[in-house]
């Protein structure tokens, strides 16, 4: 069983502070005098206090930079990004920064992760302040933006075809007790039709297109959000919205992914 890294003590050591939402929507601060905002348990999880405050300035920079949805900021404020690396990573899980997670795959940066779910869920007939309904995640890796998934979701499958990494997954995200997230081993390129139809499908691995079981399982109404080889040697984040008059698909920034991969890895 790996070891879960404690937190490192070089971090300021004063107590963990709420987010408030201050007169300008994007400029998060920590411990202003603000309306309170709801912030999922952070204080009360019993996670260190360092890292909550580290967490806290990730989640400032992310609203600086654009990210708006208080909900994806309060599950990156929530989910503890230093629990799912290598102990010797730990003191760079809040950095914006990809980071190895074995078997040659990288969790995203949290500024892509955030982006990614923000666009997630604001597919056209979603709420932007209520939960997304039913989402598949392509490329569990090491469980992180999964977790991220089931604070702003309904109900979360997110599959695998990494063995090592599926495992690896599920002892991050068991002590977490995120009852709505459900991880699979398989291959993701065939979607996961028993959950079928989902208000969201991300991927966190780039192909050459996207598989059409994909847009066969989203529901009606329901957004894709993947990284897609544009050009030869390019990615770009790619935006599929489906509606009962069609599919509409919107190519946004460059991304860098790792590939999609079929098969499994046993
Ligand atoms: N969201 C992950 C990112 C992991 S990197 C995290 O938060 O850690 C992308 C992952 O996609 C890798 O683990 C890779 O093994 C996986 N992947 C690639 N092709 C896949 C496929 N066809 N089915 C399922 N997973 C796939």
């Amino acid at each position: 069983m790996k070891s879960r890294p404690s937190f490192p003590a070089k971090f300021n050591t004063s107590p963990p502070q709420k987010l408030v939402k201050p007169s300008s929507p994007l400029s998060w601060v920590a411990g202003g005098t603000a309306k309170q905002h709801t912030v999922a348990s952070s204080a009360a999880s019993g996670l260190g206090l360092d890292s909550a405050t580290v967490r806290s300035t990730m989640v400032r920079r992310l609203a600086e930079g654009g990210i708006e949805d208080e909900l994806v900021l309060n599950a990156m404020l929530a989910v503890e990004r230093h629990k799912f690396l290598d102990t010797a990573l730990a003191n760079q899980a809040y950095e914006d920064t990809s980071l190895p997670i074995g078997f040659g795959q990288t969790i995203s940066k949290p500024n892509v992760v955030a982006r990614m779910i923000e666009l997630l869920r604001h597919g056209k007939n979603l709420r932007i302040t209520g939960k997304l309904g039913r989402v598949l995640e392509i490329g569990t890796g090491c469980g992180y933006q999964a977790a991220l998934l089931s604070h702003v979701s309904q109900e979360v499958y997110s599959i695998e075809r990494i063995k090592g990494l599926y495992e690896r997954a599920r002892e991050n995200i068991r002590p977490m007790r995120l009852g709505n997230l459900h991880l699979l081993f398989g291959d993701g390129l065939q979607g996961y039709p028993s959950g079928a139809p989902y208000a969201g499908i991300i991927a966190a691995a780039g192909g050459e297109n996207i598989p059409t079981e994909w847009i066969e399982q989203l529901a009606d109404g329901g957004r894709l959000v993947a990284p897609m080889s544009v050009t030869k040697g390019s990615q770009s984040l790619v935006v599929i919205d489906k509606t009962s008059a069609g599919i509409h698909k919107t190519v946004l920034e460059p991304v860098n992914f790792v590939p999609l991969l079929s098969g499994l890895s046993e």
